[in-house]
């Protein structure tokens, strides 16, 4: 077996063991493989090993990728996770099928204008600053609710749930506070009717604390592809 297949193996199982302890059923959690910074070779062998949804950061470099990988289109889901500005959102809208980190009103509504016809909707979550840093891309808690009534009525998106990028803390109880504020947030909106069914939450370092919470999607790249080079 490949390191790459490997590294997916032992995240499957952090996985596993997390759910178990959570008493979840492991298939409710899907493993987004973060791939920025590592070339379409490995996105290519990481879909050889089974795996199926891949997430990058950057428009230019994940649309070479998405170009260079067409051939596998139909085997992998792409999703859009980096921060996005509003005059770069339409080849995200032609080329990627989730957008984890729609941050305001007006990214989800040109996404939703220039979403091609012929595609499904676009799904997407709102990202959500747990923590209310001033630094930090994502809406408040006090803002959700009204912000994903209006992303859920735009025509070729769908609203899926929640993401949000907590800063590290060092165990597993401190690791877990923001992942359990955004799973109340999660239950409020839906208690209010909202149809959301996805909370993208936990990474390399805190995977356990977000499934522990009730995450669905997490969304792990230094543990599958290793280190991430920024030099180049
Ligand atoms: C890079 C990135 C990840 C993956 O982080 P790792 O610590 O390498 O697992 C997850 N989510 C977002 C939004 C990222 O930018």
């Amino acid at each position: 077996m490949s390191d790459l297949a490997h590294h997916l193996d032992a995240v499957h199982q952090r996985i596993a063991l997390a759910a178990q302890r959570a008493g979840r059923d492991p298939r409710d959690i899907t493993l987004l493989a973060v791939s920025k910074t590592f070339p379409a070779d490995d996105v290519r062998a990481a879909s050889a090993a089974g795996q199926r949804a891949f997430g990058e950061n950057y428009v230019q470099e994940s649309i070479a990728k998405v170009e260079a990988l067409a051939d596998l289109r139909a085997s992998i889901e792409w999703h859009f996770i980096g921060p996005l500005q509003s005059n770069k959102t339409r080849p995200v809208a032609q080329h990627f099928d989730w957008v984890h980190s729609v941050d305001r009103l007006k990214i989800a509504q040109r996404l939703s204008e220039q979403r091609p016809d012929e595609l499904a909707p676009l799904n997407v979550c709102l990202q959500v600053n747990v923590s209310g840093e001033a630094s930090k891309s994502g809406v408040t808690i006090d803002e959700a609710a009204g912000v994903a009534r209006e992303i859920a009525a735009l025509p070729k998106l769908r609203l899926r749930g929640l993401m949000s990028i907590p800063e590290p803390a060092g165990d597993l109880e401190a690791q877990r506070v923001p992942h359990r504020q955004l799973r109340e947030l999660y239950e409020q909106l839906r208690a209010d009717g909202l149809a959301l069914d996805t909370l993208s939450m936990g990474m390399s370092a805190d995977l356990e604390a977000a499934v522990l919470e009730g995450a669905t999607i997490v969304r792990v790249g230094t543990a599958i592809f290793g280190a991430r080079d920024y030099s180049h």
